[in-house]
């Protein structure tokens, strides 16, 4: 996507954040579901908007009170969502799906803006009231946090745009990354995305690198499998297909090995790298103030980001969704928060982040146009019930049984033996 739509974009958000704070919070209404609010953005600015470099355009914003009721209730204060949307440019994300969706990430990598299909657009707005209804019941959720919809207009040319959580810390090495369906038929990463340095694997792919699975201690696996199950329910009521579990894994004993890695090269002498992700360090008679300036600068901007981190990524991570109360696996400074504590085959200790994306296929959707003709001959209700129920059992049942593993407990008696 082109520079000029990304500022657009923000700009568009930052003009519907900013409305807002004049409209008072209130109860949800039915009709807070359907609104669709559209402001033109003439060129040369107008009262309410600014002027900008490009040509004229329209911004629409779905739901406007619905959504900032659900971030409101994800912890995610107005002042924050601007901030994260529109005070730095975003970043394209390098492993976008088949769909030809793209992906921009928040410089404080909290959000990530997706741009979606007209059907999909329109199927998150028909779904925004079962939504609200979920999540009014169940906090708890993987399911993906949605925290706007908008569509971009020039020149007749729409691109509408889903704002939720990023499931993936960028500011961490993640050693692996899965996106898992529970099926097997062609699900193997590409040659292409294999080359990649941080590839997403798929199921065949997850099969062979962990072939016992990943341990989690009781009462995480419970959580985490109870979690799914609900989430997948509600999925299943919707007649939503297709979606995954995205999970990243990073290994703390991997990160410490490669930390000694880095230390021994620099004490040796060959290289100048003063950390595993340093940058080569000057000595201090070369530095410039204006780079000292800017280190400063850099270094301040980060413990802001780490406020901030803390602050929003506490009602969004792994761990606080599966409301599971296992100890922190090692408090380290540079881990962020949320992580899952979980162990591999050999016993070494993993962090994982996770979540369930990409739910906005329906069945009920994809059968109007690839069944429409199909279903004047066959039952169509048949399949559009089972297909989505047979999905979503297949799930679970690879997530309960081939990727999460329960640690044996001690405490079992046939471990403990007779006495
Ligand atoms: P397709 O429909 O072909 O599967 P898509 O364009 O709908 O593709 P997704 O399946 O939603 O794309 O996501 C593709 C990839 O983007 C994921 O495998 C993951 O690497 C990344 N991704 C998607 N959503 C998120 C998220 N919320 N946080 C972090 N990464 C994400
Ligand atoms: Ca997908
Ligand atoms: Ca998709």
């Amino acid at each position: 996507m082109a520079q000029f739509l990304m500022d657009n974009v923000r700009c568009g958000i930052q003009h519907a954040i900013g409305g807002l704070a004049s409209k008072p919070e209130r109860d949800l209404l039915m009709q807070d579901f359907m609104t669709v609010e559209t402001t033109n953005f003439p060129h040369e600015g107008s009262n309410h908007t600014p002027a900008h470099h490009y040509s004229e355009f329209k911004f629409k914003t779905y739901a406007p009170i619905a959504f900032r009721y659900f971030r409101d209730l994800f912890g995610i204060q107005p002042d924050d969502f601007l901030m994260s949307m529109c005070s730095a440019p975003l970043r394209e994300l390098s492993n976008p799906g088949a769909s030809g969706s793209i992906f921009y990430l928040t410089n404080d990598d909290e959000f990530i803006i997706k741009t979606v299909q007209h059907k999909e657009g329109e199927f998150l707005q028909k779904l925004l009231p079962g939504y609200y209804l979920n999540l009014d019941q169940n906090p708890r959720t993987l399911l993906p946090k949605f925290f706007g919809l908008y569509c971009y207009q020039c020149n007749s040319k729409n691109v509408r745009l889903v704002a939720m959580n990023n499931i993936l810390p960028s500011s961490i090495k993640l050693h692996q990354k899965y996106d898992l369906k529970g099926s097997t038929y062609k699900r193997k990463a590409s040659k292409g995305e294999r080359q990649k340095t941080s590839p997403t694997y798929k199921d065949l792919d997850f099969m062979e690198h962990h072939t016992e699975g990943l341990f989690l201690e009781a009462d995480t696996y419970n959580a985490l499998i109870k979690t799914m199950q609900r989430d997948c329910r509600v999925l299943e009521s919707f007649k939503i297909m297709d979606y995954s579990l995205l999970v990243g894994i990073h290994n703390l004993d991997e990160a410490q090995r490669e930390k000694t890695e880095a230390r021994k090269r620099t004490d040796s002498g060959h290289s100048d790298v003063d950390d595993a992700e340093g940058e080569p360090k000057k000595s201090g008679l070369n530095r410039t103030r204006s780079e000292q300036g800017r280190e400063d600068f850099t270094a301040q901007v980060k413990r802001t980001q780490s406020i901030n981190r803390q602050r929003l990524v506490a009602h969004s991570t792994a761990m606080e969704s599966i409301q599971a109360e296992s100890e922190p696996i090692d408090e380290e400074d540079d881990v962020p928060p949320g992580g899952i504590p979980a162990r591999n085959a050999r016993g070494e200790r993993l962090l994982l982040f996770l979540g369930i994306i990409d739910i906005l296929q329906s069945y009920r959707l994809r059968k109007k146009l690839e069944h429409t003709w199909k279903s004047m001959i066959h039952d169509g209700d048949t399949v559009s019930v089972h297909r989505p129920s047979f999905y979503a059992q297949r799930f679970l049942d690879f997530m309960a049984k081939t990727v999460f593993k329960k640690i044996p407990s001690l405490d079992l008696p046939e471990i403990k033996g007779n006495h």
